[in-house]
């Protein structure tokens, strides 16, 4: 139960701005209030653009923006118990994944710190043609522009992160829109990069109404990329309508794992009952749909379930719990309606399907067809499906049989097996004898099909928010 309410200003040049207008902030959990923010429109979004351009008259060198980054990354560090706290409180987390991604943060900032400090063109071997020779070429990596980013509910700071982070690698002043229901962590973040030494202007937080804002950022030519991460459907039509940004989309998946006969089951269960469940599924790259290979199809359930079941539902706030609540009630309804689709399929509930409390159990799911909504579209809640296969080829045949493409896993001890899988996997990343939910801040994360179309992790971030200029030279 969130204890104490936070009230927080915009950040706007620097200052932090009241509106008049607040936007509550209510826990997923029982309701109560958490804080509340001031609340931006079209004029605030614009004030911020005009900061942010001001800011970018005046570079930052990389060895101040890396010092910075640095100062951050100390501080979240330091200061984890209560950034934890926050991101329980607005976004329902448990506190055991709440740490985890206060603790995550550090390393984002700390990898973007590192970024910046190498972050360099390249020389180009000019002589390799006969056009070339008697001349010297390189590239700079000139910082995009201003930069738009939109951030979802499931990581609010760890995905604020992985966008304003590399921006400031990159040398780019940024307007970020959080998501509604949780905007505190973001803002608490923006305070530890004002108190860490960033100049005015080049962070500027508006919190509101998802359409005026997002039309400002679309709409106005200072904005050079937009990174959002959050719903396909949303993010798509972002790039659709701004057609002269770059935008840079991470979106959702319908997470596929293989296990296979050969592989090690007890390590397999213990992983994919900690990786379907946390924070209640509402993660893009949460195990939603588990193929086994025939022959070990009840073995595996004899692990899993168990483990399933030893998962402590309840308040986010406790320590012990693992599963906590959905983001709203409307989405745990939706699940519900989900399972329903699954069963009037033919779709039998091994485990969970029902409430304790207001909350969904977490729930497997066995034998839904292929055309189910939990087998194709994105579950975002506490369940998990599991299907037999007989071979590889069909496994790989059904992971692929969704228009997502995030990240996808396989358990098996054959060399050949996983790197077969590895290159017949349509996702941006495959995962062998691992959850498909492990994800390291450093790695270049994000999908292919319907998931998205960029890399992040700050050096693959920072590669899009710079522009490469060719520099010539007549010797
Ligand atoms: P969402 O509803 O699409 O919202 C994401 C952000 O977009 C929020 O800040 C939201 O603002 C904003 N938004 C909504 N409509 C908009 C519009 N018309 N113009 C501009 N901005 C708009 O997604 P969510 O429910 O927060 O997040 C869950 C989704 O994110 C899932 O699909 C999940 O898989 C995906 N996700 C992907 C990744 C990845 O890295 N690939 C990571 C995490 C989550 P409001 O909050 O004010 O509505």
């Amino acid at each position: 139960m969130a204890t104490t309410a936070t009230e927080r200003r915009l950040l706007i040049g620097g200052e932090w701005v009241e509106t008049g207008e607040w936007v509550e902030v209510e826990s997923p959990y029982d309701g109560s209030l958490v804080g509340r923010v001031a609340k931006a429109g079209a004029a605030e979004t614009r004030q911020a653009l005009d900061a942010a351009e001001a800011a970018m008259r005046e570079p930052i060198p990389a060895h101040e923006r890396a010092t910075i980054l640095d100062k951050v990354a100390t501080q979240l560090g330091e200061r984890t118990d209560e950034i934890a706290r926050t991101i329980s409180a607005e976004a329902g987390k448990p506190m055991k994944a709440a740490r985890v991604e206060a603790a995550r943060a550090v390393s984002t900032y700390t990898m973007a710190a590192v970024e910046a400090r190498r972050l360099a063109g390249d020389a180009i071997p000019m002589d390799a043609s006969p056009a070339g020779v008697g001349k010297l070429a390189l590239t700079l990596r000139v910082p995009i522009g201003i930069v738009g980013a939109i951030s979802p509910f499931n990581f609010p700071l760890n995905l604020v992160a992985h966008k304003i982070a590399p921006a400031l690698a990159a040398g780019c002043a940024v307007v970020l829109k959080p998501a509604s229901q949780t905007p505190l962590s973001a803002l608490l973040l923006a305070e530890l990069e004002t108190e860490a030494g960033l100049p005015a202007g080049w962070l500027n937080v508006v919190c509101g109404p998802a359409g005026e804002i997002g039309d400002v950022l679309v709409s106005d030519e200072r904005v050079k990329l937009i990174t959002f991460t959050g719903s396909a459907p949303v993010g798509w039509k972002l790039r659709e309508r701004a057609a002269h940004k770059r935008v840079n989309l991470e979106l959702g998946n319908a997470t596929p794992v293989i296990v296979a006969a050969d592989a090690d089951l007890e390590d397999a269960a213990a992983r994919l009952a900690a990786n379907a469940f946390s924070f209640a599924g509402q993660s893009c790259i949460s195990v939603q749909r588990i193929y086994v290979e025939r022959e070990s199809y009840d073995a595996f359930l004899e692990l899993f379930l168990p483990r399933v079941e030893a998962l402590r539902v309840g308040d986010p706030a406790d320590e012990e719990t693992d599963v906590g609540p959905l983001i709203a009630e409307a989405e745990r309804d939706r699940v519900l309606s989900w399972i329903e689709d699954a069963t009037s399929r033919g779709a039998r509930v091994l485990s969970g399907g029902t409430l304790d409390g207001e909350l969904l159990r977490p729930t497997v799911v066995a034998g839904a067809s292929p055309d189910a909504l939990v087998s194709c579209e994105e579950v975002f809640g506490p369940l998990c499906t599991v299907t037999p296969y007989d071979t590889l080829e069909e496994a790989i045949a059904l992971a692929n049989g969704t228009r997502f493409g995030l990240q996808a896993g396989v358990f098996t001890s054959d060399l050949k097996s996983a790197l077969r899988a590895a290159g017949e996997l349509e996702f941006g990343g495959v995962t062998v004898n691992e959850a498909p939910t492990f994800r390291a801040d450093q790695m270049p994360y994000g999908g292919v099909k319907d998931s998205g179309n960029t890399r992040e992790g700050p050096a693959y971030a920072i590669r899009e928010m710079t522009e490469e200029r060719l520099v010539v030279l007549q010797l």
